[in-house]
């Protein structure tokens, strides 16, 4: 594992190559407001194939139903997962757990159950409640503390989602009792309405709040992604991008953005600070992820 601040410091001390997360489709996104989100499986896939020769390593997916809202069922998840090894089998594929217009647990953990060739590499972990724009996500501890069990009791290691310094203070929690196992990845996702800013003094608070030994990231939301991405770069960190997040690759001009045009925005702002794309290897040994357990298609 990485320390944030190798000394003496990057480039002296190269920071690890950049792991790209694309967060492809999200929860609320829709056609009309962001015309370039896959949605179907077959979308997502080909989405996900397109971002991984682009740069992306990991692809962080979200499930719908054929109207659009969310489907959390294993089986549709399975669909999904299949797809997308099937058009790029290096791909770290992320499932989300999702507190946001599900609050039964057994629904939300529906997709911890996949094994073999259909089970994920990670899952999405929210460490506790907040509000979006589009309505609260709610994870009560008791919700937290069992999806992180599924999570290692299936081998599914969880993507750590983590919006202020209270989310990682229960990580610190969770590794401490047990629940959740080091090293662990944590994106921290800065600049919604109800979190973190998006500026440094938060980010260096928010990395100092993390488990030892921790791999993280830097989401933002809408035009926060890319100052919340350059960063992250420039601090040993590594990038959450996506459609998910933001629908503009420039926020002035309102221009809408593809997926493979965010993934290659963050490859240029990570090339531009000496950090070159991690290769599939490299990624999987960053997150902790084994090799030799993922199903080979
Ligand atoms: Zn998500």
């Amino acid at each position: 594992m990485t320390s944030p601040f190798p000394y003496p410091a990057h480039p002296r001390t190269p920071y690890p190559p950049l792991v790209i997360n694309v967060a492809l489709t999200g929860l609320t996104t829709t056609r009309e407001r962001v015309p370039h989100v896959p949605l179907t499986a077959t979308e997502i896939a080909e989405d996900a194939g397109r971002c991984f020769e682009a740069g992306a390593r990991v692809a962080h997916l979200h499930a719908r139903n054929a109207d659009g809202t969310p489907d959390h069922r294993r089986e549709s998840y399975a669909e999904l997962i299949a797809a997308v090894r099937d058009r790029c089998p290096e791909m770290i594929v992320c499932v989300s757990t999702s507190g946001r217009f599900e609050a039964d647990i057994e629904r939300r953990a529906h997709v911890l159950s996949l094994s073999g060739d259909e089970r994920p590499d990670l899952a999405s972990l929210t460490l506790g409640s907040l509000n979006f724009h589009s309505g609260p996500s709610v994870n009560d501890l008791a919700v937290v503390e069992e999806l992180a069990r599924r999570m290692v009791a299936a081998g599914i290691r969880p993507e750590l989602e983590i919006f202020d310094l209270g989310m990682a203070h229960l990580a610190q929690r969770l590794v401490a009792s047990g629940a959740l196992e080091a090293p662990l990845y944590a994106n921290l996702m800065l600049g919604f309405i109800n979190t973190a800013p998006a500026d440094a003094p938060s980010l260096v608070a928010l990395i100092g709040g993390l488990p030892a030994g921790s791999t993280w990231a830097t989401g933002g939301f809408g035009a926060y992604q890319l100052p919340a991405n350059g960063l992250a770069v420039v601090m040993g960190g590594h990038v959450r991008t996506g459609l998910e997040d933001n629908p503009y690759l420039d926020a002035s001009s309102r221009v809408p953005a593809t997926n493979v045009e965010l993934v290659a925005r963050a490859v240029e702002q990570g090339r531009a600070a000496g950090r070159p794309v991690a290769t599939p290897q490299e990624a999987r040994d960053l997150l902790g992820l084994d090799l030799a357990a993922v199903p080979q298609r």
